[in-house]
């Protein structure tokens, strides 16, 4: 292994601190991740930033040196080269789906249906959900508090209204006398 701490430094940053493949951050695993040659070094692939992902520990794991040798052998997704959109479809339930070979052979290889995986984002989904709710209610606040100044200056006006007309009343009463 020949990469620096800068290397790996910019790879982390490069990929917001979350693995590549399955979107876990640094926060959530309480621990740093793995750097990954996406082409192994035994299979010929190089330390150039090119080739370098930043992988949790359990993607790594399950990756390993993987290459496809032979045209007829499956590849694997390159997040750094296509977005996951292109390859999978996260259904309601959490759960992965398929849209190209890619992308099955590289959701059974790195087992991205994983239990703890479909549970983040569940979660994940659930927070999304809280945090547009709650964006909702502070909206729905604001929008009160305008409505309720606009109604205190609309009670002033019609309080003034009236204390006009009371005088007009008043004057036009003296003038019939
Ligand atoms: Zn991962």
């Amino acid at each position: 292994m020949t990469i620096t701490n800068e290397i790996r430094e910019q790879v982390r940053q490069r990929a917001n601190f979350a693995c590549e493949f399955c979107g876990v951050t640094e926060t959530d695993a309480g621990s740093e991740l793995t750097i990954d040659h996406f082409q192994p070094i035994t299979k010929g692939g190089g330390d150039g930033l090119e080739n370098l992902l930043y992988c949790c520990h359990r993607c790594n794991q399950y990756k390993l040196d993987y290459w496809p040798t032979h045209p007829s052998e499956p590849s694997l997704w390159n997040p750094r080269r296509e977005p996951a959109a292109q390859h999978f479809l996260e259904l309601d339930n959490g759960t992965l789906h398929p849209l190209t070979d890619t992308g099955a052979f590289t959701l059974k290889r790195l087992r991205l249906n994983r239990p703890p995986l479909v549970a983040y984002r569940i979660r994940k989904r659930q927070q999304a959900e809280e945090i547009r709710l709650l964006t909702r209610y502070r909206e729905m606040v604001q929008l009160l508090e305008q409505l309720n100044t606009q109604l205190f200056i609309l009670t002033e006006e019609q309080r003034q209204l009236l204390e006009e007309q009371r005088e007009l009343l008043r004057l036009l009463l003296n003038a019939q006398e």
